[in-house]
């Protein structure tokens, strides 16, 4: 029964979390699967596959992933490149891989590039360049919108870690009890509440265990322990979902 109303609550909300983009592969990613990755250009159009080759106006090598400022334009000539599908998304916020994070360091490298690469600043540029610079832009929201909350930062960076493996896709199974428990009683509270101080109560409570796993999962990572990551994501899913109901139940009517 406990297992029934559990999948019930964990149904009745939207999970939200950005999987990673297939193209955005992980820098140990064999170069024959890099290749692969590399998008068909449009009919008619040279071949502008980022992966391979050096600047689509100059020819010169561009520089590495590692170089975070100049992977967006060439060294040499400042064309705005196509998006370099090798580089995953903490490489191209310039941002170290890691689940802890500094938010505004996060929203100040967002900021900056969104200013860069803004398509007002290619309105006279190339057909090439403004289409460039409309892929960067939406790459960089799409990565911010990823890293931004804990919990899709958590799948991100776990699939980054363990390429290939299931993640929280796969049906839950042998969730601890205690935690099972524990779910069931918030919800019931939620269910009971009556007026915004008792909805308010469940919220800090949703919260309070919301930051016990964001610790947990930043030691997992840290640890090198990824595995271990997966149920704490998976636990962590259970309350974001409670937190949006509730958020739902507190808008006004
Ligand atoms: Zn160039």
């Amino acid at each position: 029964m406990l297992r029934g109303l559990l999948r019930r609550v964990a149904l009745t909300v939207t999970f939200r979390v950005q999987a990673p983009s297939p193209r955005a592969l992980s820098p140990g990613t064999p170069l024959s699967s890099r290749a692969a990755a590399c998008p068909l250009p449009p009919a008619g159009r040279r071949g502008l596959c980022s992966g391979s080759s050096g600047c689509w106006r100059c020819g010169a090598e561009r520089a590495s992933g590692e170089q975070e400022a100049a992977a967006f334009f060439c060294p040499s000539c400042r064309a705005l490149q196509p998006p370099d599908r090798r580089r995953d998304y903490f490489q191209l916020l310039g941002l170290q891989r890691r689940y802890r994070l500094d938010a505004e360091q996060l929203r100040r490298s967002v900021r900056r590039l969104q200013r860069e690469l803004h398509p007002d600043n290619f309105s006279r540029g190339s057909e090439d360049e403004r289409r460039f610079s409309e892929e960067q832009s939406a790459l960089v929201n799409e990565a911010y919108g990823t890293l931004l909350r804990p919990l899709s930062r958590g799948v991100y960076l776990l699939r980054l870690e363990l390429p290939g493996e299931a993640g929280l896709g796969e049906a839950d199974s042998g969730e601890d009890p205690t935690f099972l428990a524990a779910v069931l009683r918030l919800n019931e509270r939620l269910e009971e509440a009556r007026g915004p101080e008792e909805i308010g109560q469940v919220s800090e409570e949703v919260e309070a265990r919301l930051r016990e796993l964001d610790g947990e999962v930043a030691r997992a990572f840290e640890g090198g322990r990824p595995r271990d990551a997966l149920p704490l994501l998976k636990q962590m899913r259970y309350w974001s979902s409670l937190g949006d109901r509730i958020k739902e139940r507190l808008l006004p009517r």
